[in-house]
């Protein structure tokens, strides 16, 4: 299969969440036929939806993969798992959230997965670091990516500090 160009979010609030990204940026490259293009800053953000839990940690991968959408979100689920991943209260704490933002140009919509992810437009601790990544990212179904980064300019996020 040809390679396609994906965007993968990270986030996590839990246990030491910069190391939790950190290891994530690295085992998504280990994902089979995937390799990372750019990593985006950490970014930490209030959380949404659910107010009372820690800050947390957001970035976004530019990956390469020739995994198809459904291949490539099982290997992400496999890597929440491995981070100890808990599904309880949705929009809850995380030790880590792996989410396809865009994959090529490809709007899908199956049973348990869309694409691309319907609220990424919405939230600024997705767009700020896709367009880190990906200046000239295309939403497929509503456009350029940074036509709505100053709609979600309200939301808190802060850069953090690269640190080695
Ligand atoms: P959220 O990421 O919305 O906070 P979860 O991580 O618990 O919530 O994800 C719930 C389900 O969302 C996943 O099991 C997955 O099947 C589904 N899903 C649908 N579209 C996507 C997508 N683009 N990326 C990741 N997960 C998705
Ligand atoms: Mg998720």
């Amino acid at each position: 299969m040809t390679p396609r160009r994906a965007v993968v979010a990270l986030g996590s609030n839990l246990q030491d969440p910069r190391a939790q990204v950190r290891r994530a940026f690295g085992e998504l490259g280990g994902l089979p036929g995937t390799r990372v293009l750019a990593r985006s800053s950490l970014w930490e953000t209030a959380p949404v939806g659910y107010a009372d839990q820690p800050a947390f940690v957001n970035a976004c991968a530019l990956v390469e993969t020739t995994l198809p959408p459904r291949r490539l979100l099982d290997g992400l689920l496999a890597i929440e798992r491995a981070h100890g991943r808990v599904r309880d209260i949705p929009n809850g704490p995380r030790t880590l959230d792996l989410d396809i933002v865009l994959y090529g140009e490809s709007a899908h919509h199956e049973d348990g997965l869309t694409l691309p992810h319907p609220r990424a437009h919405e939230r600024a601790f997705v767009l700020a670091p896709l367009l880190e990544v990906w200046p000239d990212a295309i939403i497929p179904g509503l456009g350029a990516a940074s036509q709505y980064r100053e709609r979600v300019a309200g939301q808190a996020i802060e850069r953090l500090p690269d640190t080695p």
